[in-house]
């Protein structure tokens, strides 16, 4: 069974992947966050993003 839900990170509609507390995040932005590095430009909105979640 295939589940589409909400990414939260870019939005869109993703096959459910990488579940945090019932929030989807898809495979593409786990890819990138997972490559991100400190002090690439995009690091910090993934960050801020994953914090979020877990407040
Ligand atoms: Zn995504």
């Amino acid at each position: 069974m295939i589940h589409i839900m909400k990414c939260c990170i870019c939005g869109k509609m993703a096959k459910a992947h990488l579940l945090i507390l019932d929030k989807n995040i898809c495979s593409k932005c786990e890819n990138e966050i997972v490559e991100a590095e400190a002090g690439d430009e995009n690091y910090d909105s993934y960050q801020s993003q994953l914090k979020k979640l877990f407040k």
